[in-house]
């Protein structure tokens, strides 16, 4: 599961990406998140959420259903992906983020572009965790936040979805890259 589809590999390559380095996180549904340099290893165990100020490296994420959350300096300093599906947000894997990324990068929350992607979605779901992802940020004091609105489990052309799959499915791959200036 933790192999990457050479497709998605072909994807990086084809957006100019593939030259840099992948580091994705060993995901394990917690609220921990990690900032990643050159030394980093990939994946990087325990934890659900990178954040990195480093130049030429891609940050990966494995989603399904749940949450990829990007979190980006409006200036480009600094980067995160998060992994936040309903354990994740009830954790509180988002504040987590936004409060390591400020104080690693020196920024204020003001300063933060919050997109969450592709999730799956009432009435396709129960719990409205993308929802409470939205209000997570707007209570740490983030005003920029995107959300398209789109549920995975709607959209099979589209998006792999666990739950409409019932477990037997592939998984998309989020990633962030901080370009070299
Ligand atoms: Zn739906």
């Amino acid at each position: 599961m933790r192999a990457l589809a050479p497709h998605q590999i072909s994807l990086l390559k084809q957006q100019g990406l593939g030259s840099y380095p992948l580091v994705t996180a060993e995901q394990i549904h917690g609220h921990a998140v990690a900032l990643v340099t050159e030394s980093s290893a990939s994946p990087f165990e325990g934890v659900d959420g990178l954040l990195t100020t480093t130049r030429g490296i891609t940050l990966g994420i494995s989603v399904a259903d749940c949450a990829p959350v990007w979190l980006v300096a409006k200036n480009g300093s600094a980067g995160g992906l998060l992994h936040s599906g309903k354990k994740g947000t009830e954790l509180g894997i988002v504040p987590e983020g936004i409060r390591t990324l400020c104080s690693t990068a020196h920024l204020l929350p003001q300063d933060l572009i919050l997109i969450i992607g592709p999730c799956i979605r009432p009435p396709c779901y129960e719990v409205d965790f993308a929802g409470d992802i939205r209000r997570q940020a707007i209570e740490a004091g983030i005003s920029s936040i995107h959300d398209d609105g789109i549920c995975t489990a709607c959209h099979p052309e589209s998006y792999y979805s666990y739950r409409r799959e019932l477990g037997l499915t592939g998984r998309m791959l989020a990633t962030l890259t901080l370009l070299p200036q």
